[in-house]
């Protein structure tokens, strides 16, 4: 075959598009030929359009406003001929340059590796069976099988549909989902018009489709735009934005300041020159030229550490905002508990029996109060196993390792409820062959499939929760398998004992259709139908989810549970799974259904969703309804969902959660953040890594900011003063440029601190900094100024010559810095509480510092270069007494806040009132 290139399959008719593609609909593809063709057209991916290329990004680190001046700095003072001043600013240049690119490119690296890591799958029909395989080893030919949630994987021309809808925007723009047919259209047919085309990466949003895939990867619709969609990662949140936003004013106030004071200095009338080197230093120094590159490497290093513990973030202001959470709102099945169902109880014809056996492996036996009851002799239970086995779409498979299901656990269950009786689905297919189906979707709650008799007649059987099936329902079999009256009440009663106890129930019904009925639709089952009865399934909590939960509510963030099950049952397993919520006058929890919410106004929703910690048979529209009515209380919310309809809601929520496993692709693309294991725990620890991940950001800037403060005054004073510079301009970017990579970086990788999830949420509105941090930045500002000013002038009054003094003073500075850092380790803890070796990384960044400082100090190379000189024991013991006396007093400082944080147990950062954009940091 060759992959005949074309783009008028949408004018072509089913058997047309078939031998172009030497296909067939209902087999598809061989294993061997699906193979031969992978090898012939490549895998079924885009080629990642060439992302930035490393030379432009390089470039991209001259393009700032520092690299402005420095450049020129290094520029002027070539022209004056000092060569060396001007070599050596143009080398930091480069380096800076290097350690940007290479800290950006890394960070874009990890991210872009995380988003590549979800593969998409599709169900492909091979040999005649359906499989699912990953979306890239599709090739034109294969069969595919589309059903709501689905991404669609590669160019399909479809050739069966039920009600199918597809979201084009991806491809067209055009957000409201397209209704597709099958019938061969117009060739000069627009794409939006080609109704009968399945485009790759569009969503389908309802109904289900066969179709053949006529075009796969870079040959695709979406492959011939892939150049033109800008998939460039944004490596920002709302804390990097304001502070670029903060850098960029600074970088305002600080040259004109440096404009001010070289004015000054030339009226004044030092030598230009001279002043133009102070006004150097000042922009330099002040600038924290390294802030932006280092919170992107912090949050890289947390989106890592987050995808170790099964969350992947797809969009990184959420590294942020898990830190500030305070409701998670979860689904229940699969989530919370194990999602591994067993029926445990049937209810027909008014006998209740047990079943025993675990798990899916078809083992177990029926029993009555006790006794065995060999189901043979009861034709309504039959019925009712029956009904589980045919209405269903999973399979049971044995493996090594023993029974498992692929497809639906809640179908599984009731395949290995049948099985247990004896029956089995090819049997009961020979009888009664599938002709139509309706599938399970859970604004419907039921699913139906349609059947043929040997004596002609249709029938259907329906599954589905007891609310949706017994409103249909006119009566009922009895224990002969008649027809009797249906006591609705009676029903209702039955599926409260048994949803009081935490099981899953689900009700059967069956109905004949006329002879010739080939299709099923929801009008055909409206009323009239005949009710079977109930099995009941437990699905026992995760045990990490319990802990997990445990752990939420003592960090103050509540749990809610939101799922399409029933009320009671719901309520039982949340209880259960240790929800703290309000509770009923019998001890049980309350619990709000989606139909109560629905005659409730947006106010009373507020009200209740301050003290309801279940809400059940919610439909996925009302999920929105609820995290917008927490919104509006202030919360902070995230939401997990599954399925296509839970869209709206998970882009609503500040931090969507998707399913990895059980979840359609819909929801995937909506979410801020999947799940690779379903897990609720790890939904927990995505929220304990953001708390890390912000606690060790807000620690960088608290570490750093003193150093510019510092080198800013001294500067300052030395102009105003009148006085020769302590520090030059390529001595303040040495300092800069060593301590942030050798120390600041290795705050990024500070383990969480003690107590991380016993606090309250961090308040989104309150300041970055708080009042006691700006206070402590300030406090070691000024100790910088005057410990490496006070030496400064101390070597120069010994007779020491400015070398050596300003040796002196660099060695203040990093110093100072690295005693500091141990400050800036926690911003509540003392180093004792951390434990000293609990950051090795830190300590070999340290010990790193200390042999480039004495590198810079003694080796003639650099002293050339920096003009610095050696200095002596005197020199480093005042060194040294200067650094370790800040890092004492801070560290009495925090002891000093944290006495009195434990005596008042005010929260000390909120402030509400404040809007985020005015905050200052
Ligand atoms: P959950 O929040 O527990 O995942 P769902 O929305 O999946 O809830 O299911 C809601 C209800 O729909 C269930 O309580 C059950 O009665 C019914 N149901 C679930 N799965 C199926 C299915 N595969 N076929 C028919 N009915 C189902
Ligand atoms: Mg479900």
């Amino acid at each position: 075959m060759s992959p005949a290139r074309r783009n008028d399959w949408h004018a072509l008719s089913e058997s047309e598009v078939a031998d172009l593609l030497d296909t067939e609909s209902e087999q598809g593809l061989s294993a061997d030929e699906a193979k031969q063709r992978l090898d012939q057209v490549g895998p079924n991916a885009l080629t990642q359009k060439q992302d930035q290329n490393p030379f432009l990004l390089f470039l991209q680190q001259f393009n700032q406003p520092l690299v402005y001046i420095l450049l020129g700095a290094s520029l002027i003072t070539a022209l004056l001929q000092e060569w060396v001043d001007s070599g050596v600013i143009f080398g930091v240049v480069l380096v800076n340059a290097v350690i940007g690119f290479l800290q950006e490119s890394k960070a874009m690296k990890a991210i872009r590796a995380l988003s590549q890591a979800m593969v998409s799958e599709a169900t492909v029909i091979r040999d005649g069976l359906k499989r699912r395989l990953s979306s890239a080893e599709l090739v034109p030919g294969d069969i595919v099988v589309l059903q709501s949630g689905d991404k669609v994987p590669a160019d399909i021309r479809l050739v069966r549909s039920r009600e199918l809808q597809i979201d084009e925007s991806a491809l067209t723009g055009e957000s409201v989902p397209v209704e597709k047919q099958v019938d061969a259209v117009a060739k000069d047919c627009v794409l939006a018009d080609r109704s009968n085309m399945a485009y790759g990466s569009t969503l389908v949003t309802y109904g289900t489709a066969t179709g053949v895939v006529v075009a796969t990867g870079d040959r695709s619709e979406i492959g011939r735009i892939n150049e033109l969609i800008a998939t460039a990662e944004v490596l920002a949140t709302p804390l990097t934005r304001r502070i670029g936003q903060f850098s960029h004013m600074l970088l305002r106030v600080i040259l004109a300041l440096a404009a001010f004071t070289f004015l000054i200095g030339i009226l004044r009338g030092e030598s230009w020159i001279e002043m133009f080197m102070a006004a150097v230093a000042l922009a330099v120094g002040a600038i924290p030229e390294g802030l932006p590159a280092a919170l992107t490497i912090t949050l890289a290093i947390g989106v890592g550490k987050m995808a170790k513990r099964h969350a992947i973030i797809r969009k990184l202001p959420a590294v942020e905002t898990l830190g500030s959470t305070t409701i998670i709102c979860s689904d229940k099945t699969g989530t919370l508990t194990q999602n591994q169902m067993t029926v445990q109880e049937i209810h027909a014809a008014g006998l209740k029996l047990s079943v025993s056996g675990v798990g899916y492996a078809p083992e177990g036996s029926f029993s009555l109060d006790g006794n065995d009851y060999p189901p043979q002799n009861h034709p309504a239970l039959l019925e009712c196993l029956k009904a589980g086995l045919l209405c269903n779409d999973s399979q049971l498979v044995k493996t090594d390792e023993g029974w498992r299901i692929e497809g639906d656990p809640t179908e599984g269950a009731l395949i290995t409820s049948a099985h247990k009786a004896g029956l089995t689905l090819d049997s009961l297919l020979q009888s009664l062959p599938r002709i139509d189906a309706i599938p399970f979707e859970s604004q419907h709650q039921y699913m139906a499939t349609l059947h043929q008799r040997a004596d002609g007649k249709r029938l259907v059987y329906l599954k589905g929760s007891v609310e949706s099936l017994i409103k249909r329902c006119a009566n009922v079999l009895d224990e002969t398998g008649a027809i009797a009256e249906l006591d609705q009440a009676r029903c209702h009663r039955e599926v409260e004992s048994m949803a009081a106890n935490g099981m899953r129930v689900l009700a059967f019904a069956v109905a004949e259709l006329a002879d010739d009925q080939a299709q099923i639709s929801h009008a055909d089952l409206v009323e009239g139908l005949t009710f079977i009865g109930l099995q009941g399934m437990i699905d026992p909590p995760r045990p990490e989810a319990v802990e997990a939960v445990s752990a939420c509510q003592s960090a103050g963030i509540s749990v809610k549970m939101i799922t399409g099950d029933h009320a009671v049952t719901a309520a039982a397993i949340a209880q259960e799974i240790g929800l703290e919520g309000k509770r009923l006058e019998n001890g049980r929890l309350a619990a709000v259904t989606g139909h109560e919410l629905a005659e409730m106004s947006d106010e009373q929703v507020e009200h209740l969703v301050g003290h309801i910690a279940v809400f059940a048979r919610v439909a996925p529209e009302q999920k929105l309804r609820l995290v917008e009515a927490m919104q509006r209380r202030g919360d902070v919310v995230a939401m997990t969902g599954d399925g296509v309809n839970d869209a709206p809601a998970l882009r609503r929520a500040d931090i969507g959660v998707a399913m990895g496993i059980t979840g359609t692709e819909v929801s995937k693309e909506a979410a801020d953040m999947v799940l690779t294991n379903d897990n609720f725990a790890s939904i927990r620890a995505a929220v304990e890594e953001g708390r890390g991940v912000y606690d060790n950001l807000i620690k960088f800037i608290t570490w750093t900011l003193p150093t510019n403060l510092g080198e800013g005054l001294v500067i300052l004073t030395a102009i105003f003063a009148g006085l020769s510079l302590p520090i030059l301009p390529v001595q303040i970017l040495w300092i800069n440029m060593s301590t942030a990579v050798f120390l600041g970086l290795m705050l990024a990788f500070e383990p969480k601190e003690p107590g991380i999830m016993e606090r309250p949420p961090r308040d989104p509105q309150s300041n970055i900094l708080s009042g006691g941090l700006i206070m402590r930045i300030l406090l070691v500002g000024f100790l910088l100024l005057v410990g490496a000013y006070g030496l400064f002038e101390w070597e120069l009054a010994q007779g020491e010559s400015e070398l050596v003094a300003r040796t002196v003073t660099v060695n203040v500075f990093v110093f100072g810095e690295l005693f500091y850092l141990f400050n800036c380790r926690s911003l509540r803890y003392s180093v004792f509480k951390l434990g000293f070796f609990s950051n090795p990384l830190l300590l070999v960044g340290v010990a790193g510092m200390i042999l480039l400082q004495l590198f810079y100090t003694y080796s003639p190379m650099m002293n050339a270069a920096f003009g610095s000189a050696p200095i002596g024991a005197a020199e480093w013991l005042n060194i040294l007494s200067v650094s370790f006396g800040i890092y004492a007093v801070i560290g009495i400082e925090k002891w000093w806040l944290r006495h009195k944080l434990a005596t008042s147990s005010i929260k000390p950062e909120a402030k509400p009132e404040s809007k985020p954009q005015k905050q200052s940091c």
